[in-house]
């Protein structure tokens, strides 16, 4: 079922107008308009699921399937020196639009627009804490 207000839903719709790059019965693929680099690409299911908390087995298969196809299509077109997939989940992790989505984001060069650093802390963990925190994590895995 679409969603009402889901701009998302609405370009799958055809209500809202899109730069489509592939298409088939679960996903649509479709150009970012801000084109944080050239070929910046978006593929999310037809089906409308708010983010990756709330996403079924099969269509999260049906999705994580597609897109290698649309990563090799964009290597094809524009030979970047690399891509980066982005999922952003919550406001508080940059998510604004709440109808799931991978940014495929294609990288040519240290100026290409594209930011996103991060630091490693892996001196500040002793084996036995890690094993902790990842039976934290797989104690909740259903
Ligand atoms: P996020 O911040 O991860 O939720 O990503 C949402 C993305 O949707 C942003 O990068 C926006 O540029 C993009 N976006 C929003 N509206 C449209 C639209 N009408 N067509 C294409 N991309 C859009
Ligand atoms: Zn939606």
């Amino acid at each position: 079922m679409p969603h009402e207000d889901c701009i998302f839903c609405k370009i799958i719709n055809g209500d809202i107008p899109s730069a489509k790059v592939y298409e088939d019965e679960d996903v649509y693929a479709f150009l970012d308009i801000s084109q944080v680099t050239k070929g910046h690409t978006l593929i999310i299911p037809k089906t409308h699921v708010k983010n990756i908390y709330e996403t079924p087995n099969d269509i999260a298969g049906k999705l994580f399937e597609r897109v290698p196809v649309i990563a090799n299509a964009i290597k094809k077109a524009f030979n970047p020196k690399g891509m980066n997939l982005i999922n952003n989940n919550e406001s508080f992790a940059d998510q604004s639009v709440f109808h799931l989505h991978i940014h495929l984001i294609p990288r040519y060069d240290e100026t290409d627009g594209y930011k996103l650093r991060w630091e490693t802390h892996s001196d500040e963990y002793t084996q036995e804490q890690l094993q902790d925190i990842s039976k934290s994590i797989s104690n909740h895995l259903d």
